[in-house]
């Protein structure tokens, strides 16, 4: 087993500084599929990093099949973009845009021609053509980026996100590790890959489509959406194992070694069921629910807000979610009462997020919930 490490320089500073991306990987003596793991696209969400560390440590002493890339810290510049003692990671500074809605559809960008692949493939094994289309895809990329460089447009947003896609175009399964606000711990898997992501052990999974957002987990898995599509029209039977997880573990700004030793345990029981690792994966109860049904709760009132529920708690129809208290319709005989208004859960629904503040403006999101809930058990 062998450790590689590699430096990435992704953007220079005004002052001159360069800021870098280091990857390490390992590597296995026996064959297997790739991993790329990656944490902190969004600067304040750092328990990722505990969690690759725990990871890291842990395959020091255990045998891996194939073989894992981990990119703690993805985003240096947003860990780094302090704002009194917060990190203002989520969105670029300079552009506004949120740092994992910048990535790209690659197919759709180059256009890529799966008849052509398909015809110079024909009659090849699965691992065959997995392998051609992954070459495929880091050729895409190198290209594509070349292209943005040649014509002077290659913009501070895209640089990053594009070098992040390139580094994991080769890979079997990509995690990227996030966090929510404040947040209990959930998973986004695309529907195709609902059977694999209870293998996540995650109690919370969001069901999204498989379909192109932006995001990096989405910028994964489309290329392999569309050579599923392709085989599949063209009548060739292939196992859809290639995946791509956002893993959201808790909080932003909270880094927790202790938790990261209970958080590790999803990747673990992840790596086992792609053969990584060795061991029989087992799954746990969970809820899930489609995408259209994660709503967000919006503050109907500015004012304080004293929650009710935090992360992960089950609610029902009719229960008290938050009272809200305006100060300035204070009656001074009934401070509390005249100053005080709720707000009432429409249905039944568990707690994903919650606002990190206390004090909301009119139509700022209070909470973001899963509903019409689904439920899967773990039991085999
Ligand atoms: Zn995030």
């Amino acid at each position: 087993m062998k450790w590689t490490e590699n430096i990435y320089p992704i953007k220079e500073l005004a002052t001159g500084e360069t800021l870098n991306l280091k990857t390490y990987t390992l590597c296995g003596e026996k064959p297997g599929p790739h991993i790329h793991i990656q944490a902190s696209v969004h600067g304040a969400e750092l328990q990722g990093n505990a969690v690759i560390l725990q990871l890291m440590e842990l395959l020091n002493t255990t045998k891996i099949s194939g073989s894992i890339t981990f990119i703690p810290l993805a985003n240096p510049y947003a860990t780094n973009n302090k704002h009194g003692t917060y990190t203002y990671g989520r969105y670029n500074p300079v552009t506004g845009h949120n740092w994992n809605r910048n990535y790209i559809d690659i197919i759709k960008e180059t256009n890529f021609d799966f008849k052509k692949f398909l015809t110079k493939h024909q009659g090849q094994s699965w691992e065959k053509i997995k392998k051609a289309f992954k070459q495929e895809l880091e050729n895409l990329f190198e290209e594509y980026i070349q292209g943005l460089m040649n014509k002077k447009t290659l913009s501070e947003n895209n640089k990053l996100n594009l070098l992040l896609q390139q580094l994991s175009a080769k890979s079997d399964g990509i995690l990227d590790l996030h966090t929510g606000p404040v947040a209990t711990r959930y998973l986004y898997a695309a529907e195709y890959e609902k059977e694999v992501a209870y293998f996540l052990k995650f109690k919370h999974i969001l069901l999204i489509p498989n379909e192109f957002g932006g995001a990096m987990d989405e910028a994964a898995f489309m290329p392999w959406i569309n050579l599923f599509k392709a085989l599949e029209k063209a009548k060739i039977e292939c196992p859809k194992d290639i995946e791509s997880f956002t893993l959201e573990f808790g909080s932003e700004e909270t880094f927790c070694m202790q938790s990261a030793s209970k958080d590790v345990e999803s990747i673990i029981n992840y790596l086992k069921y792609k053969g990584v690792l060795a061991g029989t994966p087992d799954q746990i109860d969970c809820h899930y629910c489609l995408l259209k049904d994660y709503k967000t709760i919006y503050s109907p009132k500015g004012g304080l807000v004293d929650y009710h529920f935090a992360p992960g708690d089950r609610f029902f129809k009719g229960d008290n979610l938050a009272s809200f208290y305006n100060l300035k319709n204070i009656d001074p005989l009934a401070p509390i009462s005249s100053s005080r208004s709720t707000i009432v859960a429409q249905e039944d629904g568990i707690i994903i997020n919650r606002c990190p503040s206390s004090s909301v403006h009119q139509g700022m999101e209070l909470y973001q919930v899963m509903t019409k809930l689904h439920e899967h058990s773990g039991v085999q």
